[in-house]
């Protein structure tokens, strides 16, 4: 059905509009035309990541923006639309819970450097704006973008709810926050010729400046907060499992996101930082790479997520040859770790949340990081959770996104074939749809 379609979203606004002329003109009614559209699912197979196990067959109805019912043989509204869509599996949109969408790395690491510094930031919301929509056709309804510059998803996500613009429904960290000299800092190029940041940009000495920090990207409208305990594989001037921040900076900046009622990510490395911010209170430690097993025990009794983003270590242990000297001996440690510390924590049952750092590897390739979960330990039908009920969890979207279910948002992904038998069938998406919008189909 056309109407149902993003794309025809202007064309419909005008017809709404003419509608509106035509009411007062003629004083005909047109509420009729307006009624909330139905759509029927269907395919061989269905994931509501409720139980965990798969339905055969499977089918969901949808009015409106929201999922009306969910089950084998649903009875179809009148005048519905059918989408039958075969030997096919229905999933719950993926949630991918550590993305970047202003940005994206090559093989080239000195060419993106100089990239970086040269494009404007009008220029690199036009980036993101394609990264969006290419993460969004690849099953990607829900991103938490965590960590850009000049406020480009803070535009990107506002322009993505007006309906302008394509993408996946987004929460934003605006600027990550750390120490002067950490991962959340510039490069460090000589200051006359790039100014030194502060805290309206994330850089904070001291827990006051932290907790300053927070509020200005708080001010500015971030969902989440994300800061940086430790150093960074792809960062020149720091190591990469060192502390950057002290114990009461930490505290700061947890405590200040809470009282907002925001959640935190902290980008950790290293076991001892990791330590540190389990300690001041975070919600997700990202990549984790470096972890022990009894930090991963802690993870699990405060119910920290760990977001592994073992596509960004994928990603960087390929092209090593092409990275800074500085860089190259971090790479190559984090890349074998963090296979290693990943089948721990799935084995010691630590909360796991789907994330791939989409930036560090391409946007659009979201989905091959359930195939790695899967390599490195994960059941498929976890993994499927992780980035589904899992993500949505940590996100605090439980209640509106993550499963398929009456009353939730109509967020539904189909891929060829079974995914339990194959989970790289998630990789190849036939079928997208985001708050009852068709934005993919075959
Ligand atoms: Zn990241």
């Amino acid at each position: 059905m056309m109407s149902c379609n993003y794309f025809n979203g202007p064309l419909r606004a005008l017809r709404v509009a003419i509608g509106v002329l035509a009411f007062a003109v003629m004083q005909a009614s047109y509420a009729a035309a307006d009624a909330p559209h139905a759509v029927v699912i269907k395919a061989a197979r269905l994931f509501d990541a409720v139980s965990g196990k798969l339905r055969e067959p499977g089918a969901i109805v949808v009015v409106g923006d929201k999922i009306q019912s969910v089950g084998g043989d649903v009875p179809v509204p009148a005048g519905a639309e059918v989408i039958d869509l075969g030997d096919a599996t229905l999933l719950p949109g993926f949630i991918d819970a550590h993305v970047h969408l202003s940005d994206e790395s090559s093989e080239n690491w000195y060419r993106d450097w100089y990239q970086d510094k040269m494009r404007f930031p009008a220029e690199k919301a036009l980036y993101g704006a394609h990264y969006a929509k290419i993460t969004l056709e690849a099953g990607i309804t829900t991103v938490r973008d965590v960590g850009s510059t000049d406020h480009i998803s803070l535009g990107l996500r506002n322009a993505i709810n007006a309906g302008v613009i394509p993408g996946p429904r987004m929460l934003i960290a605006n600027y990550a926050i750390g120490a002067t000299g950490g991962h959340a800092d510039q490069d460090p190029v000589p200051p006359q010729l790039i100014a030194s940041a502060g805290p309206m940009q994330g850089v904070c000495n001291g827990a006051e400046e932290c907790r300053a920090a927070v509020r200005y990207q708080l001010k500015y409208g971030a969902d989440v907060i994300k800061f940086m305990p430790s150093g960074g594989v792809l960062s020149l001037a720091d190591s990469v499992d060192e502390p950057e921040l002290t114990q009461e900076e930490m505290n700061a900046i947890v405590a200040e996101a809470h009282m907002w009622k925001r959640k935190v990510a902290a980008h950790c490395h290293g076991d001892k930082a990791a330590r540190m911010a389990i300690l001041a209170g975070v919600d997700s430690i990202e990549h984790g790479t470096f972890i022990k097993e009894d930090t991963l025990l802690e993870m699990k009794k405060h119910h920290v997520f760990l977001v592994p983003t073992l596509s960004a270590q994928e990603a960087v242990g390929a092209k090593l040859d092409s990275l800074p000297p500085a860089i190259v001996p971090k790479a190559r440690a984090a890349a074998a770790q963090a296979r290693i510390m990943f089948g721990n924590a799935v084995r010691i049952g630590v909360p796991i949340a789907m994330g791939t750092d989409a930036a560090v590897d391409p946007h659009g390739r979201n989905a091959h990081e359930f195939t790695l979960m899967n390599r490195y330990g994960m059941p498929a039908a976890d993994a499927l959770l992780a980035g589904t009920a899992g993500g949505a969890e940590l996100l605090g979207l439980s209640d509106s996104i993550g499963t398929l279910q009456p009353g939730k948002q109509a967020d539904i992904v189909a891929v060829r074939g079974n995914p339990l038998a194959d989970i790289q069938a998630v990789e190849h998406s036939l079928f997208v749809m985001k708050g009852g919008v068709v934005y993919k189909r075959p």
